[in-house]
């Protein structure tokens, strides 16, 4: 495993924005012991001082919003808009699960002969591996919990995008949380990644990343029958029925694709739109592409910035040749950065790999459909079940098709999916298991369960 020197680069511009240090073998390996000596006190810290160092950790990032933002803007291209809520959001994730500790409680379950109780007990050191899309909220909303549960962390950001959650690391230590119990290791996939989901001391993993890596991970797992949660990819639809409203949902179809570059696992990229309405909607969306600023992400009236690296940029660019139909596209700057403007394609084929691959940048593909029925299937039809949106003034219909959707996270005539106080993940290969929400912490734990003979 090398420890070679990494350069971080901004994909706004091409520069290097800061030269770090990837972790070997011999440090990751230091590092997980240091965080398994941490867990044996973290675990026995009161509830309520364990809650109130996590309320404390999210008042520093509150206090540091701007400065994380700032380097999520240089170091992701993250529009400044985003990058703002994607600290906030480590905040208010950090101040929900901190009133988790005191509410950790288990049961009493009758049987005969004396007394049963169950208890949450920590598992250990978890480990976080998290992508480039969203470095800061995805680690969030792994770690935060953990912590609450009495785990000890090690997160492994991708290796484009470290310098938030190193920011992190600093904050925690700073808002007090005792020294190895949240810590951040850089380093590749292949090397780094391995190695902590390989590492017998780590008892749980947390994957947030694309579906093959993620199989990769689970049968790394099963050797240790590790437990872990994937969040992985997606190809979710936008559903617009001819009755919907079609001005909103025409108007908010753009962002709620081409939001952070396209780079989401929750991009409604496959657009599907009853035949009835289908040219109006055509009409509605093409100026709502057209006008997207695409452009310098630290100017807050921009939308879009760029991808995230040379080579996400040809993979999304390979989704487009000279046989693929563009309806339009908007414009993206020319030199140096990852641009790739917003592009629509119509029509597109259900056995095209543009309508059946995750593209992961700004690129919709939008096709027809006849009924209520045909819009089912064509919205499962895919391998992937994270999110999906529907347009629809008829609320029989909205509930009859939420409820025929193998997706985990779905909205009705609005594109929101992620409320950190709400469960997120996804069906089929879009992951295992559920974050956020008010449940997330028991899965940081094994449950005990313990019979008390009263000698009756
Ligand atoms: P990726 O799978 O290439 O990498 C994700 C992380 O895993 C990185 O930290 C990487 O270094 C690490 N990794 C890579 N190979 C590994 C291995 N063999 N062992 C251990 N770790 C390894 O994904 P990416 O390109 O960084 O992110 C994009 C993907 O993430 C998309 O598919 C997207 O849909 C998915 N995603 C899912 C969610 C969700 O919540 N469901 C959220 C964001 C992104």
């Amino acid at each position: 495993m090398s420890t070679t020197a990494f350069d971080v680069i901004s994909p706004v511009d091409e520069t290097i924005v800061e030269t770090v240090r990837f972790a070997g073998r011999a440090e990751m390996d230091a590092r997980v012991e240091r965080a398994d000596r941490a867990f044996a006190t973290w675990r026995r810290v009161a509830p309520g001082d364990r809650a109130r160092l996590l309320r404390r950790f999210a008042d520093a990032v509150d206090a540091d919003i701007e400065t994380l933002a700032g380097l999520e803007v240089r170091n992701a291209g993250h529009t400044i808009g985003n990058a703002r809520w994607e600290a906030g959001n480590v905040r208010d994730v950090l101040g929900y699960y901190a009133a988790a500790p005191e509410r950790l409680a288990g049961r009493q379950i009758p049987v005969a002969g004396g007394i049963d109780v169950t208890f949450h007990e920590p598992m250990g050191v978890v480990g976080v591996i998290v992508p480039w899309n969203f470095p800061m909220p995805l680690a969030a909303w792994g770690f935060a919990p953990a912590l609450a549960a009495g785990n000890t962390v090690i997160v492994k950001p991708a290796q484009y995008t470290p310098l938030t959650v190193l920011r992190l690391e600093q904050l925690a230590l700073e808002a007090g949380l005792p020294p190895d119990v949240f810590q951040v290791v850089l380093g590749t996939g292949a090397e780094a990644g391995e190695h902590l989901v390989g590492h017998p001391l780590v008892r749980k993993i947390v994957f947030t990343g694309s579906t093959a890596v993620g199989k990769q991970i689970m049968r790394l797992c099963a050797d240790q029958v590790k437990p872990l949660t994937l969040e992985l990819g997606g190809k979710n639809a936008n559903i617009v029925f001819a009755d919907a409203d079609l001005e909103s949902a025409a108007a908010t179809a753009p962002m709620a694709a081409f939001d952070n570059s396209g780079q989401d696992c929750c991009s409604r990229s496959r657009v599907l739109v009853q035949r009835s309405a289908f040219e109006r909607f055509m009409e509605l969306l093409e100026p709502a592409v057209k006008s997207l600023a695409v452009g310098d992400p630290a100017d807050p009236a921009t939308a879009m910035g760029p991808l995230i690296s040379a080579r996400h940029l040809a993979k999304v660019t390979s989704y487009i040749d000279e046989e693929t139909a563009v309806a339009f596209r908007g414009s993206a700057p020319r030199g140096p950065g990852f641009w790739f403007p917003p592009t629509v394609l119509a029509p597109v084929a259900a056995t095209s790999r543009q309508w059946r691959e995750e593209i992961f940048g700004p690129v919709i593909a939008v096709m027809p459909f006849e009924d209520e029925e045909d819009a089912i299937r064509l919205a499962n039809d895919t391998p992937y079940g994270l999110s999906g949106s529907l347009w629809t003034r008829d609320l029989g219909r909205a509930l009859r098709v939420v409820r025929a959707w193998d997706s985990g996270n779905l909205s009705v005539n609005s594109h929101s999916s992620v409320r950190y106080w709400t469960p997120f993940g996804g069906f089929k290969q879009s992951g295992l298991g559920r974050e956020l929400g008010p449940d997330a912490v028991e899965s940081f734990t094994e449950t005990k369960n313990v019979f008390i003979a009263t000698g009756e």
